[in-house]
């Protein structure tokens, strides 16, 4: 397939981008165009005219910005696998990265696209749901941040007007040493996931689970967190029965059928890798430096 006929242009500055998304009607932003570019040759989308910015300055890097990981919207995906800030202070974000595509997808696709993008089943929306991140968006004529929450709003649909572009994600990081882990379970490597789940775990001086917080992705149209599951944990330490509480609000999670499985069989996949996360995660946090 190839795609539809398009105008091409490449701001080289974000006052020229933005500019240019308030000028325009039907474009799409290019970033590492390996969600978008399959689109376009497959004919789902058709905009008149494609704003590459991978020349626009300033919106890509990592940082740390006191409590929070910092993460520019036209960061590679590889870039995060592989940084050391994200290695110390997020290691969920390279774990989860490494079950995103394929390492060659990975070189080329940026954070802000799969957040954009918003695929049911993408680890990194699940990631930032997780961890109740932010988002940076910008227009021509101001800025807004959002939280994933407020940032997801359906079936691959953000809150992103047409003349607006992401600018960068934030993780506000955990202060407590804790534990994490991020599982699924997809046919082959590097095919998005049947079912995913994300865990974030602290665990107080007596062993008890002082915070917890789980994000269940690839089950239904968004990413969603399970704060029954999370509430029937706190307090606990994670002995089956309170686990088994924690897994049975599987069951109520938002789930879609297609040809991969029915919306059971998901939830079931997802009762798995739930399980599998919580353990991780337990372990992590128990072995954690005081
Ligand atoms: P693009 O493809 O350039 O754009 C994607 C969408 O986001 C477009 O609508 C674009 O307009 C919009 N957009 C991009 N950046 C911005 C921005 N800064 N502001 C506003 N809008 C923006 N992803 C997974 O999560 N898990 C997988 O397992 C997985 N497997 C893959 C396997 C293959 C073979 C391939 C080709 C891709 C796979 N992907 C997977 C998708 C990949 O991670 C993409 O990189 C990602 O979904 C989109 O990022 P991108 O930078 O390539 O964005």
């Amino acid at each position: 397939m190839k795609p539809p006929p398009f105008d091409y242009v490449r701001p080289e500055s974000l006052e020229t981008l933005l500019s240019t998304l308030a000028r325009l009607e039907n474009a799409k932003i290019l970033a590492g165009g390996q969600s978008l570019m399959p689109m376009l040759n497959l004919r789902y989308v058709f905009p008149d005219v494609l704003v590459d910015i991978n020349r626009v300055p300033g919106l890509a890097g990592i940082r740390l910005e006191g409590d929070r990981l910092r993460i520019g919207a036209m960061t590679r995906q590889r870039a995060i696998e592989t940084d050391p800030l994200a290695a110390a202070h997020f290691p969920i974000l390279p774990e989860a990265l490494r079950l995103v595509g394929h390492r060659q997808t990975r070189n080329r696709g940026t954070i802000g696209g799969s957040l954009c993008h918003l695929d049911p089943a993408a680890e990194l929306p699940t990631v930032a749901l997780l961890a109740d991140a932010t988002v940076e968006i910008a227009r021509e004529g101001g800025t807004r941040t959002l939280s994933a929450a407020e940032f997801i709003l359906g079936y691959m649909t953000t809150a992103l007007g047409q003349d607006e572009v992401l600018t960068a994600v934030s993780f506000p990081l955990w202060h407590r040493p804790h534990g994490y882990s991020f599982q699924e379970f997809a046919r082959r490597h590097g095919d998005f996931a049947i079912a995913s789940a994300a865990c974030l775990l602290a665990l107080g001086p007596d062993g008890r689970i002082e915070r917890v917080a789980i994000a269940i992705g690839g089950v239904g149209p968004v990413p969603q967190r399970m704060p029954a599951a999370e509430a029937a944990l706190a307090g606990t330490r994670g002995e089956p029965e309170a686990v088994a509480r924690a897994l049975g609000f599987c069951d109520a999670l938002d789930a879609i059928g297609d040809f991969h499985g029915s919306a059971d069989y998901r939830r079931s996949v997802a009762r798995s890798v739930l399980r599998k996360a919580l353990g991780d995660a337990r372990d992590r946090a128990a072995a954690a430096p005081t």
